[in-house]
């Protein structure tokens, strides 16, 4: 049987589903679930907080109109945004927020959050605190070809901390391929599993802090005592501790002791043992005592996953033909990936598109110029200087030297391709010539680079110094 919720928010959806479109319907109003009504306010949840603005900017009227007619013109409509999911112990947090459409009685400020998932300690206090981060868990970490051996690895270890063969594990790769994620996924499992253990992450620049201060104040013995209590220890990034010959001896002591004393040590670093240069070779020989394993950059099919993983977590449901897209332009590191997918999120949000395959290009399209921000004008007079050691007075001056035509042709060519300019501001750069010298040392290379291979090579080779294929 039907609670009266549920047959409300169904009246609701057939309402709903004849103003729009059926993708738009899948998108945003299936995954909705209707949770009570009271007092003429039905309630109901959303996946995140980005799925409610998105709701607001652009289903407003559509809500209004099935709730006058299901519940009248009293109802009220509130949302339940889950902010964190929860896990086995923790049920899920939420908070409450009135939607505009509603009694404006109802104010935004009245949103209750029920339980503050974030509790801040001071960072330097050698409190017991893990300083691990919730979010990082295995089951957001995605298993492909490429991380497979660390992943299985980082779970034999967070199952049987100090118990394994694999003491320390070492996990290595490039930058953005997982590594924090990784380790601490697996302290937040052992945290999970074994309460009473004390796990610790430190970066190692935090610990060479800790230490070098630890010199300062005269207490070395205490910073490393601190370190002896730890049952499970994280280091991020050890490759920070080439050249720092005090601190790694502090911390080969370190190890030593907790490794004889059967306690897990669990490391990263950005790249294999063997390529660490400036570090003493007795810890590097510990280094590969237990398990190395590297991650690498994920195959298609994982990104894929990851990319989907990272939008339904959000909520968000995308079609197959935007995420083979997204999968086949990034192939960088997983960072990259997120980073596109929040432009992508934030751009639909303020630009109140469908996250279509446009979307998609545009996005990141506007992302990859900026990263090639280096296509202003003076950088590509650059380029042109050096390339035919003219100097820059001379490019942008009155000369008719052939030697310093075809320079200067060539530049005007390249504003005139690369960037947005009009003509007249081309000519502006060259001395104040008018848009009709700026056309006329356009067609000059244009017919050149047909006519002369040389000079088809030569613009070629300055157009791939920004990165531009030339078409
Ligand atoms: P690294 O420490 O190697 O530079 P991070 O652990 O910081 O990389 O990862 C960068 C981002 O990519 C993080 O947000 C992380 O959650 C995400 N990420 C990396 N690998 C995966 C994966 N296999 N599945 C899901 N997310 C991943
Ligand atoms: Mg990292």
């Amino acid at each position: 049987m039907q609670t009266v919720v549920q047959e409300l928010w169904n009246k609701c959806l057939r309402i709903i589903r004849e103003d729009i479109s059926e993708q738009n319907f899948t998108t945003w109003f299936a995954p909705i679930v209707p949770i009570k009504f009271h007092n003429d306010t039905l309630t109901i949840q959303v996946p995140s907080q980005f799925f409610y603005e998105w709701l607001e900017e652009n289903y407003v009227s559509v809500f209004r109109k099935a709730i006058d007619q299901v519940i009248g013109k009293n109802g009220m409509l509130e949302y339940s945004i889950v902010v964190d999911k929860g896990d086995r112990k923790n049920p899920p947090i939420t908070f409450n927020l009135p939607n505009s459409a509603s009694s404006s009685s109802n104010a935004i400020a009245q949103h209750v959050i029920q339980r503050n998932p974030f509790q801040f300690k001071d960072l330097d206090s050698l409190e017991l605190d893990s300083y691990l981060i919730p979010k990082y868990t295995f089951d957001k970490f995605i298993e492909g070809d490429c991380n497979r051996l660390g992943r299985a690895a980082g779970l034999a270890v967070a199952n049987k901390p100090g118990l394994t063969s694999f003491n320390p594990l070492m996990i290595y790769g490039g930058v953005g391929l997982g590594k924090t994620h990784l380790i601490q996924a697996i302290g937040n499992q052992i945290k999970n599993q074994f309460p009473e253990k004390f796990v610790l992450y430190v970066s190692t620049e935090k610990f060479t802090n800790q230490f070098v201060n630890a010199i300062r104040n005269n207490s070395i013995e205490t910073f490393t005592n601190f370190y002896l209590q730890v049952d499970v220890l994280i280091i991020d990034d050890v490759q920070f501790l080439s050249g720092k010959e005090k601190t790694q001896e502090t911390f080969f002591n370190i190890f030593n002791h907790l490794h004889q004393s059967g306690k897990q040590i669990i490391l990263s670093s950005d790249r294999a043992p063997r390529d660490l240069a400036g570090m003493e070779d007795r810890l590097l020989s510990r280094f590969k005592w237990g398990l190395t394993a590297d991650l690498q950059q994920p195959d298609f099919e994982t990104r894929i996953a990851i990319i989907q993983k990272k939008l339904q977590d959000d909520g968000i449901h995308i079609n197959i033909d935007v995420l083979e897209y997204l999968a086949h332009s990034i192939q960088t590191n997983v960072r990259e990936l997120e980073g596109v997918i929040i432009s992508l999120m934030a751009q639909a949000s303020l630009t109140r598109k469908e996250i279509d395959l446009e979307l998609a290009k545009s996005t990141l399209k506007s992302i990859v110029n900026d990263q090639e921000k280096e296509l202003s004008v003076d950088n590509i007079l650059d380029v042109v200087t050096h390339h035919f050691d003219v100097n820059l007075e001379t490019l942008q001056g009155k000369c008719r030297k052939k030697e310093n035509v075809f320079p200067r042709q060539v530049a005007m060519y390249m504003l005139k391709e690369l960037t947005n300019l009009p003509l007249k501001s081309i000519g502006y750069h060259f001395g104040g010539r008018d848009h009709s010298t700026v056309i006329h040392a356009v067609q000059s290379i244009s017919e050149a680079m047909v006519i002369d291979k040389t000079v088809e090579k030569t613009v070629r080779k300055l157009f791939n110094r920004f990165n531009i294929a030339q078409n």
